[in-house]
């Protein structure tokens, strides 16, 4: 494996990012994406955070993944029963990360570039989105 592989997010980048959002990462969530999709999840966390500021509705962060080359969030949610308006909430949090997921499908997960990028079969069977140059340097 090349030393210059950037396969996933540094420690103390997983720290900052958690360390911005601490309402939302309460339970210490893994991270496991790479650095190019660094802004998406930033991106999707302030997203988050506005949507529900004085809702009441509380959300924790489970995991952040890369599975079959897309984005994988998973959240919780603290209440027991939800009333309409927080139902509603909810939903337009859940089309947040959908779009988010979907859009990681076009972002270079090491690099963050979204020209020529294709999500496809790397080495040892991984699917992976990835740019050309990327696929060239780190993948083949
Ligand atoms: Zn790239």
């Amino acid at each position: 494996m090349s030393k210059k592989f950037k396969d996933c997010l540094t420690q103390s980048d997983k720290q900052a990012i958690c360390t911005n959002f601490p309402a939302l990462f309460k339970r210490h969530p893994a991270i496991d994406i790479g650095p190019g999709w660094e802004n998406l999840i930033v991106k999707l966390c302030e997203e988050i955070v506005n949507t529900i500021k004085g809702t009441g509705v509380e959300i924790d962060i489970l995991q952040i993944k890369e599975k079959f080359g897309t984005l994988r969030f998973y959240i919780t949610r603290n209440q027991k029963a939800l009333n309409e308006d927080n139902k509603y909430i909810l939903s337009l949090v859940n089309s947040l990360i959908s779009e988010a997921e979907d859009q990681s499908g076009r972002v270079c997960e090491t690099c963050g570039s979204t020209k020529n990028v294709k999500t496809e079969e790397c080495r040892n069977y991984y699917i992976k989105t990835l740019c050309k140059q990327c696929k060239f340097l780190y993948w083949l």
